[in-house]
């Protein structure tokens, strides 16, 4: 299996050599040359596996030049029940991805159990695993550098930490991240974890990573290495949970189900397109999103027009506000039947700020032979979300998926199962919470004294050349 470039002016390469990477030298994302492709009976073989001999079933698919023995240990190591401790009980957190029934054919897959409380675990910590084994095979190492506004940075250092051969240097706005998220990141004291809280806001962060990752001489001489939504691994990696929730509410494979998605970067329902290109029986993928609706606004009108960090919103939903999807080039790739000229010349807008309308070839029309709808919600949505669910059901959700649910009650079709991905507990955003049911969200017994541990960061300016330094110093 070789990994090809979206732009098509790259280099065919392995699993194991687009790990480390980010973009390709062309610009483009990486996409599988072929989807591999799971018939009934593999479907059936498939159908009663645990987490781990699912996860290893469909990633040795997509990954061959890892052999099969360590690939093996690789994932027995990542999906262990102890790492998914804030499940609800001991056979959840067995499943790693529990399915929890609200009513007949509403169901919420639960992707929350992990270090971090965000589904982004999943993936992160399977990516952690993935970087030790790789570069200790390789005699290298790398020094992962990223910017964050909550859930990733905490999913990375939550998987590297303590990994032989990486480093993590995390940077984020100073004072601006929650109070829970803060004392997540910032209470490990692992030496190979850098927390670097930054004198500004969001985007300065950002800015400073691109500044440095542009700097080739410098990246390459400090081993800089990113594991940002683009990267392949982290994909497939959930494709997995798509796979567990179909078994989980379905009989035979005559059944479809389809999956509500709360999104930002379309990381996350890419997986899902990924997974129905690879035979899932998928009705419909839904895409939801909050005020930041540049992904709704493609999927009702073929018209994909990001917006600028000045015009992003902040909402209850931080972790969806992203007004450029980023791995949204994987999917058009495919709805333009993988023509690479295509995709380079509709990228060739966006990457100077500008838009395109897919209504002008009629690629549009082949949106919905991919499964796709979309819907967005704003806070009151959210905020009216939560307090039906806990009053229906005795279930407190957090605001992420609550877009997610909200989305998917307006697209329910008789008799099929939809699944909305939950995302992230409440725990994770109390003040939502208490905002919308008027007390706290329960927060798991071992997480109770968090914010009483002691910290460790370092307050920076946003400066590129002292950061660049700051590594510098620490990585000898
Ligand atoms: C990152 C994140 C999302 C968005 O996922 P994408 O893969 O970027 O679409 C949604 N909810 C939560 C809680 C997240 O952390």
């Amino acid at each position: 299996m070789k990994y090809i470039s979206t732009r098509g002016q790259s280099p065919a390469l392995s699993f194991s050599e687009i790990l480390l990477g980010g973009l390709a030298p062309d610009g483009g994302l990486y996409m599988p040359e072929a989807y591999p492709h799971f018939d009934d009976a593999d479907l059936n073989a498939m159908r009663g596996m645990n987490y781990r001999d699912l996860a290893f079933t469909i990633l040795s698919r997509l990954i061959d030049d890892i052999p099969a023995s360590d690939l093996r240990t690789i994932v027995d190591k990542t999906y262990r029940a102890e790492v998914y401790a804030y499940a609800r009980d001991e056979q959840s957190a067995e499943d790693i991805t529990p399915t929890l029934k609200l009513e007949d054919n509403l169901y919420l897959l639960s992707l929350s159990n992990g270090p971090t409380l965000a589904f982004k675990d999943i993936a992160m910590q399977l990516l952690g695993n993935l970087f030790e084994y790789v570069l200790a095979k390789e005699g290298q190492e790398t020094n992962i550098l990223g910017a964050t506004s909550g859930d990733t940075g905490s999913a990375a250092e939550y998987a590297m930490r303590g990994k032989k051969g990486v480093r993590v240097f995390m940077l984020s706005p100073h004072k601006k991240m929650s109070r829970f998220q803060t004392a997540q990141m910032f209470s490990l004291q692992d030496e190979n974890i850098f927390n670097i809280a930054i004198n500004g806001v969001f985007d300065d962060c950002q800015d400073i990573v691109k500044a440095v990752s542009n700097d080739l001489a410098f990246k390459a001489q400090s081993k800089i290495g990113a594991v940002n939504s683009i990267n392949w691994a982290r994909v497939v990696a959930q494709v997995v949970y798509y796979f567990k929730g179909y078994f989980a509410v379905t009989k035979t494979n005559a059944e479809q189900v389809s999956f509500s998605v709360p999104s930002g970067n379309f990381g996350n329902v890419c997986a899902g397109h990924v997974a129905r290109m690879m035979g899932l029986p998928i009705k419909k993928l839904l895409v939801a999103t909050n005020e930041n609706d540049v992904l709704d606004e493609f999927f009702r009108t073929g018209i994909y027009r990001p917006r600028g960090s000045a015009n992003t919103y902040h909402t209850s939903s931080p972790s969806m506000d992203i007004s450029k999807a980023s791995n949204f080039e994987r999917f058009v790739f495919d709805l333009v039947g993988r023509n690479t000229e295509k995709v380079r010349q509709l990228w060739s807008k966006v990457d100077v700020g500008g838009a395109f309308d897919l209504n002008e070839e009629g690629y549009f029309d082949k949106v919905a032979g991919y499964g796709f709808i979309s819907g967005s919600s704003n806070h009151a949505n959210r905020m009216q979300t939560i307090r039906n669910t806990f009053d229906h059901y005795g279930v407190t959700i957090d605001t992420h998926t609550a877009d997610g649910l909200k989305v998917a009650l307006e697209h329910r079709e008789a008799d099929v199962p939809m699944l909305v991905l939950e995302t992230a507990l409440p725990a994770k955003f109390e003040e939502a919470i208490v905002e919308a049911l008027g007390q706290n969200p329960e927060r798991p017994a071992s997480l109770h004294g968090l914010d009483a541990l002691p910290q460790r960061f370092e307050v920076m300016e946003a400066d590129i050349d002292s950061i660049k330094q700051y590594i510098t110093q620490h990585i000898r």
